[in-house]
């Protein structure tokens, strides 16, 4: 891995501006995350509340920085200059890199990289946060796709520290060295992974996320099993990461599984998690899945 890492930074270009599209859950975390290790962004919405939205959440995580004592006022000053909000392409022309994170829409994702690809320069590093759209596919709708690949944060993305670098068919050695530079720039663990439904982790997680619906729809008492899952090391058990993810995106990630892999993922059995989605119960994000919350 050493060996391989080291092959990586080699062909790596340097980012020294990056640009995330789309300041919502996961732009404002990536936004923050980047400017906190010093690396600037540019974070592009085309609704205000949007960029409002990513920007509070940087300056709240900021603030229970300065508040633990990890980061003096003025660094926190510093952290938020280097995130600077937009809705047009202004500045585009001086970034290294893009990560997209706009909504989890295939059509509304061509659109927006062959958009951000007339604003940046030939050698700009494009990337995309999905989570389940290919690569490859993504990449049909740009003029340079070797300049592209996957980088697959996760959530939150401040505390998270795994990233996966997708290489799509076309995507070049110098886009995936890029995208692991600056994921280690980020603090982050970068792994480079082949595009697949699930890349890595999802193909791990949905399997156990199925294992566990089905033992609860035969009987098992979800919090048990949580604290047992807990016991053998897990930091959260199943149904409170479930809570965490949605059920929404556990829903639609379990579609993408099924159709990727039908010989053992297209269990069609109706469970616990399918009656919470239809009953709009999807977690935290609306106050109750698994759990209740406040
Ligand atoms: P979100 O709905 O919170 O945010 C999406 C943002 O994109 C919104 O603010 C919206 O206004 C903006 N947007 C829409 N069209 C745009 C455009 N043309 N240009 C610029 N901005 C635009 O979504 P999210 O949860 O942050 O997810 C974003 C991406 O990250 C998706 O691809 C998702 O699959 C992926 N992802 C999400 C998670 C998660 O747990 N939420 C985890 C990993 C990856």
């Amino acid at each position: 891995l050493k060996h391989k890492a080291k092959k990586y930074d080699k062909q790596a270009a340097d980012v020294n501006l990056a640009a995330v599209l789309g300041a919502g859950i996961m732009g404002g975390g990536i936004a923050y995350q980047s400017a906190v290790k010093g690396t600037p962004i540019l974070m592009k919405d085309i609704r205000e509340e949007g960029i409002q939205l990513g920007l509070d959440e940087a300056s709240k995580l900021l603030g229970k920085r300065v508040a633990k004592g990890r980061m003096k006022p003025e660094q926190m000053a510093k952290a938020l200059n280097a995130i600077r909000p937009t809705m047009s392409y202004g500045d585009f022309k001086e970034v290294d890199l893009v990560v997209e994170a706009v909504v989890e829409n295939p059509k509304v994702k061509h659109a927006v990289l062959a958009e951000v690809e007339g604003q940046v320069t030939e050698d700009t590093i494009i990337t995309s946060n999905t989570s389940t759209i290919s690569i490859t596919y993504l990449a049909e709708a740009l003029k340079r796709p070797e300049n592209f690949c996957g980088m697959h944060f996760f959530n939150p993305v401040h505390m998270m520290p795994l990233v996966e670098v997708i290489r799509g068919e076309k995507s070049s050695e110098k886009a995936v060295a890029t995208t692991v530079a600056y994921a280690k720039k980020m603090g982050k663990t970068p792994v480079v992974v082949n595009d697949c439904p699930g890349f890595l982790v999802n193909r791990v997680l949905f399997p156990y996320f199925g294992g566990f619906a089905r033992l609860i729809g035969m009987g098992a008492d979800f919090q048990r099993v949580d604290k047992i899952m807990e016991k053998f090391g897990w930091p959260m058990g199943p149904a409170y990461l479930m809570d965490v993810v949605g059920m929404d995106t556990g829903h639609h990630g379990r579609d993408v599984m099924a159709e990727g892999y039908p010989d053992r993922m297209a269990d069609k059995t109706r469970t616990a998690v399918d009656v919470m989605y239809d009953a709009g119960r999807l977690g935290q994000k609306t106050g109750s899945g698994f759990y209740a919350y406040e």
